[in-house]
């Protein structure tokens, strides 16, 4: 594991592709050591032209509070300011433990949240917690997507060994909620899950977002099929999962215990709810 530095020019990136009805994307660090089998960044130039296998570095960005400050007002006053935190890296993977940018990133926005229109938070970390009083300052300019693709921990150690386990991410949810943070499950890339999955998110949340390897890895499943996905679901048993037809059995099961209203499906469930453009079959 190597821990690096860089000074980038801006910390705020133009969204487009999958998330392009974002205004930005915002990433604290470079590089990822949660290292999911499944995750395509792998296969993007950020991680294409990064010496040293995915998983294996993280470069932590340095941030000085003024120089960002002036980008959100220069942003602001270009327009909306709608931000996806974070698109390719995890903001809150442990090494924000130690250096806290992310925390730094969201006491920069929360000094004056006039600046922002949106900010969703999206991780698979149960350290969110620890910012959950900033990020529910922000009210309703805020929402932390975390990402629960499995309620079996031997899938899950299966798919991405180096995340944390299922229930912590349940109980960071349940203290999210509890605390006033507005919060949804993203099920993305739904993995092979039990028949109480449904259920058991019911209890920690009221929205979901559904996600495939087809539907969202931004190129129609092609980054996924060269990244060999389909590999991870031998032996046979698993094999189903890897199906486009199966986000419509896990769309139907969601409705039932959700209601139709608070399930998403890929894209959709990905933006700021008021941008959502409501419910869709599967
Ligand atoms: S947490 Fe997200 S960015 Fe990190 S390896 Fe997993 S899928 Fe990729």
């Amino acid at each position: 594991m190597r821990i690096g530095d860089t000074n980038p020019r801006r910390l705020l990136t133009k969204a487009n592709g999958y998330l392009g009805a974002y205004d930005y994307t915002l990433n604290p660090y470079v590089g990822c050591v949660y290292a999911c089998n499944y995750c395509y960044v792998r296969a993007l130039p950020v991680a294409r032209f990064h010496e040293g296998d995915w998983g294996s570095y993280v470069d932590v960005k340095h941030i000085d509070d003024a120089p960002f400050r002036h980008e959100l007002n220069l942003a602001r006053r270009r327009g909306s300011v709608n931000i996806f935190m974070s698109s390719s890296t995890d903001p809150y993977q442990p090494i924000e433990a130690r250096v806290r940018r992310t925390r730094q990133i969201l006491t920069v926005i929360a000094a004056d949240p006039a600046n922002i229109d949106f900010l969703f938070i999206q991780t698979r970390s149960p350290l969110v917690t620890d910012d959950a009083e900033l990020i529910r300052s922000l009210g309703d300019k805020a929402l932390v997507s975390m990402t629960i693709e499995t309620d079996v921990e031997d899938v899950r150690r299966r798919f991405a060994p180096y995340a944390p386990p299922i229930e912590t991410r349940l109980c960071a949810l349940d203290s999210l909620r509890e605390r006033g943070v507005r919060t949804q499950v993203a099920v993305a890339p739904l993995l092979p899950s039990s028949d109480q999955f449904a259920d058991r998110l019911r209890q920690v949340t009221e929205n979901v977002v559904i996600d495939d390897y087809f539907l969202g890895d931004g190129a129609q499943g092609r980054r996924s099929t060269g990244l060999h996905v389909a590999d991870l679901y031998r032996p046979s048993e698993l094999s189903e999962w890897y199906s486009r037809e199966k986000i419509g059995e896990l769309h139907r099961q969601f409705v039932e215990q959700f209601g139709c209203r608070h399930v998403f499906l890929s894209k959709n469930g990905f933006l700021p709810p008021k941008l959502r453009t409501g419910p869709r079959n599967a």
